[in-house]
């Protein structure tokens, strides 16, 4: 069998940025992983909103900010990382979303505040455009009203109102989701809003409560694939801008992120093993033969150059056992606190989080990895995202940037090993 180029291991972020790149750049790509953190992200896309973590200073600026973290953490992934090749990374991948009817927008070289699904204000760098109008709502304060749904757990329309108190005319609702009844599930109500009648229904319960607002907040569930085309024809059907906001995971973002890759990858090559973990690895000199599942369904996969995309804790790319954290794949050194009983503060909320949080892979300038002694683990062999040493992406309000910024930075370096 013909080896693929690069396999990328993990379809997080990291994941699916890596075969995006990859692709784009002619490489034959094989990708495999299983559920991570984009399946329960807000569907903003943050690049530095916090620093330093101790001082919970939040930025507009996230150019500022990383100048001033580059200053301030030398071992943070982001210092081998330009500016410039940060925002190429995210402009290709708001871009490619985009292609795939998922669009994203935001403001040039700065940080947008938005609403939470707490009432909380967020600084992102992109965000879904079926949440822009919610954007302005916020700045100008506008008469506006937020609508829940009986029976949908994890969004208050009220809580948001109470949070905001400094916006006297936000005003709430609570309506009942047209044909579903008991507990609501965003995806059910998602998909039951590609039907045009259900939005004609909804328009028609929202409409004697809009009042003086001039626009209507609705939690994330406005259709899965088609969600401008919901919000335009509620727009159009409430005579109000329409907008919405994200919902706790495991929300409808995750799905629309997925669904938008699952179609956008395979024409462009990206041959994709689907809830497959790589199980085991055999090293050599060429490169690498990966094993994809186990069992009888297992499957051996050469390839040239790997990326490791496998996340931290809630990825399973790192493991803990009771004395130390283990790198699960190709069991590469992880810097990690010296003993158990330093990986967490005694306090659970500490403003500079947990050392633990800090737990990754060393890698040289290129994201290659590094072995035992302090060398590059395989000379095609690249990591990318929240597997990386000294980050606290959530933290940070980094958690898609810097998963983005490392994984275009790594495929750029393979490119020119390859050809
Ligand atoms: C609840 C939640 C909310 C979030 N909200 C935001 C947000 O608002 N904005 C933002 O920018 N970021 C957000 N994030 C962060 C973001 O989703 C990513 O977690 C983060 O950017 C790291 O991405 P990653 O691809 O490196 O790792 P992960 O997302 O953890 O992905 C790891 C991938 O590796 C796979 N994998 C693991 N082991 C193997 C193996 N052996 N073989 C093959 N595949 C393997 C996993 O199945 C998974 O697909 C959120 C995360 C969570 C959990």
């Amino acid at each position: 069998m013909t080896p693929y180029d690069v396999m990328v291991i993990g379809s997080g972020f990291a994941g699916m940025a890596a075969s995006l790149f990859a692709a784009n750049r002619g490489l034959s790509v094989v990708q495999a992983g299983a559920t991570g953190g984009i399946d329960f992200s807000t569907g903003f896309l943050d690049l530095l909103a916090v620093h330093p973590v101790w001082e919970g200073r939040v930025w507009e600026d996230p150019f500022a900010a990383l100048a001033a973290l580059r200053a301030d953490l030398p071992d943070h992934p982001y210092c081998r990382v330009t500016d410039e090749e940060i925002t190429t990374a995210l402009d290709e991948f708001t871009a490619f979303l985009a292609a795939q009817g998922l669009c994203y927008t935001g403001r040039p070289r700065r940080n947008t505040a938005t609403l939470t699904a707490a009432g909380t204000i967020k600084y992102t760098w992109r965000l879904p455009c079926s949440a822009w109008s919610g954007v302005e709502a916020l700045e100008s304060r506008a008469p506006a009203l937020v609508v829940d749904f009986h029976g949908l757990k994890g969004f208050s329309a009220k809580q948001i109102a109470e949070v905001r108190a400094d916006w006297p005319h936000l005003r709430t609702a609570r309506i009942h989701f047209p044909g579903l009844r008991g507990e609501l599930f965003p995806e059910h109500m998602a998909w039951s809003l590609t039907d045009p009648q259900v939005r004609i229904d909804l328009a028609a319960a929202v409409s004697p409560l809009l009042g003086d607002a001039q626009f209507v907040g609705f939690p994330a569930v406005l259709g899965l694939t088609d969600t401008m085309e919901v919000v335009r024809h509620l727009e159009k059907l409430l005579g109000r801008r329409v907008f919405e906001i994200p919902t706790v995971p495991p929300s409808i973002a995750g799905p629309r992120l997925r669904a938008a890759f699952d179609r956008g990858l395979a024409p462009l090559g990206v041959h994709t093993y689907t809830q497959k973990l790589i199980t085991a690895v055999h090293i050599h000199a060429e490169g690498f033969v990966l094993t994809a599942g186990s069992g009888v369904t297992a499957v051996e996969i050469p390839a040239r150059a790997a990326i490791l995309a496998t996340g931290r804790f809630f990825g399973k790319g790192l493991v803990a056992d009771r004395t130390c954290v283990r790198e699960a794949v190709f069991g590469i050194p992880v810097t990690q606190p010296k003993q158990r009983s330093l990986w967490h503060q005694a306090q659970f909320f500490a403003p500079r989080g947990h050392p633990i949080n800090q737990a990754g892979v060393e890698t040289d300038a290129a994201f290659r990895p590094l072995g035992a002694n302090g060398t590059v683990f395989h000379p095609r062999l690249y990591a990318a995202g929240a597997i990386l040493a000294h980050q606290d992406w959530a933290r940070m309000k980094c958690g898609a940037g810097l998963a983005i910024a490392t994984a275009f930075k790594a495929v750029d370096d393979l490119c020119t090993r390859l050809h």
